[in-house]
């Protein structure tokens, strides 16, 4: 049986060897406390999941929902009070909006409907991996462009060697950024849709985390940019900001013709969303917001516990103020791998190694705050234990 080549591109995803790992472990009898992935442990609120049950009871909804290609007028429209409420961006939910099944499924359209095969597509390193296999897949050839703490984790525009620009069509960026944890700028997005304008380069902006900030941090879309539309769309999503990940909902916005060439991709693969998880979604933007603030008070204290230990044990860094993951230096002389294996072996802790998100994650470690506080606090006591 022939595998096409282009699955052979793709490095295997980190997570699947992490639960490989995991498994192993657990077989042998022993607990295990995973702090590496980023998937919220509390439920979804309940009036979300009444909503879903009451819409899923009717059966006008258990039909394709293709009526409305972008996906439902309401939720679109629901997405574009979001918007404008949050962030003060005005969006046409006719033209400028698209439902999706999560975020990542937009990285995914996004190349396929923007990117020729060899074209270059740039990408963060570090950077979410799915980048990476969504342009493969796509054809696309992808260019890693460093983000380094001494650049406060942001590209240099100027250092991308402007052949490679100039063959560029497509660039994905993500702040509040997983995994450094980051915060975009307004002078930032300046400078990218100058960028983007300058070498007529698409922006993906990726944008899951927007609202996951902490210490005052000010929320921010790319769309609030000026110019920021002729360039690109964002990307976002309701699986971190509503505890929804297995609910596959999201959307992305902006830019009409990438929207609209996204929008084609997608009718002819999946046909849209469930109806009910479109009004669910729906109801979650317009009723709980709160439960928001609610998660940010757990992670915020989450996020002081882990640094507390670390500081005592002599990890001492600036912890960017973004998402639910702490991007942490690795104690001197030891790589990333060495000390996530020692954490491992040592503590029966899983963190993810920090080159895993590519090369100039060697470093670096990335703990996730989406474990109860218990576990974390269990968590924390073995990994001070270990290392001391
Ligand atoms: C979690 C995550 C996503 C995936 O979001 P879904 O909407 O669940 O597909 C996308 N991008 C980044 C950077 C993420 O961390």
């Amino acid at each position: 049986m022939q595998i096409a080549d282009r699955l052979k591109k793709i490095p295997p995803y980190l997570f699947v060897e992490l639960r490989k790992k995991i498994n192993k472990a657990k077989a042998e009898g022993i607990d295990v406390i995973s702090l590496a992935i980023g998937d919220p442990v509390e439920p979804t609120p309940d009036s979300i999941i009444d909503e879903l049950c009451k819409k899923a009871r009717d059966p006008e909804n258990h039909r394709y929902p293709t009526d409305e290609e972008k996906g439902m007028l309401a939720f679109r429209q629901e997405i574009a009070r979001w918007y404008n409420t949050r962030y003060g961006v005005s969006l046409d939910p006719g033209m400028e909006i698209l439902g999706l099944i999560g975020s990542k499924e937009g990285c995914h359209h996004f190349v396929l409907g923007c990117i020729n095969p060899g074209d270059t597509v740039l990408m963060t390193d570090p950077g979410y991996p799915a980048y990476r296999a969504s342009i493969l897949m796509g054809g696309g050839v992808p260019y890693n462009v460093p983000i380094l703490a001494e650049n406060r984790y942001f590209p240099v525009f100027e250092d991308i060697p402007t052949d490679v620009a100039k063959k560029a069509r497509g660039i994905f960026l993500n702040y509040p950024n997983n995994p450094t944890g980051a915060c975009a700028t307004r002078g930032f997005f300046d400078r990218l849709v100058e960028f983007a304008r300058q070498f007529d380069i698409a922006v993906c902006y990726d944008n899951p985390y927007g609202e996951i900030l902490f210490d005052g941090q000010e929320r921010l879309s790319f769309l609030m940019a000026s110019g920021a539309k002729d360039v690109g769309v964002e990307l976002n999503s309701l699986s971190k900001l509503f505890n929804m990940t297995g609910w596959r909902i999201g959307m992305a916005v902006g830019n009409v013709d990438i929207i609209s060439a996204m929008s084609k991709v997608k009718e002819n693969t999946d046909s849209g969303i469930f109806n009910p998880i479109q009004y669910a979604g729906l109801h979650a933007l317009k009723y709980e917001a709160k439960n928001i603030d609610h998660m940010l008070k757990i992670y915020g204290r989450r996020r002081e516990m882990v640094l507390e230990t670390l500081r005592r044990i002599g990890i001492v860094f600036d912890a960017p103020k973004g998402t639910f993951y702490l991007w942490v230096p690795v104690p001197r002389g030891m790589k990333s791998l060495e000390f996530t294996n020692l954490l491992f072996d040592k503590a029966a802790i899983v963190v993810a190694a920090g080159t895993a998100y590519g090369q100039y994650g060697e470093g670096y470690i990335r703990i996730a705050l989406t474990v109860s506080d218990a576990r974390l606090r269990e968590a924390l006591e073995r990994i001070e234990r270990a290392l001391s």
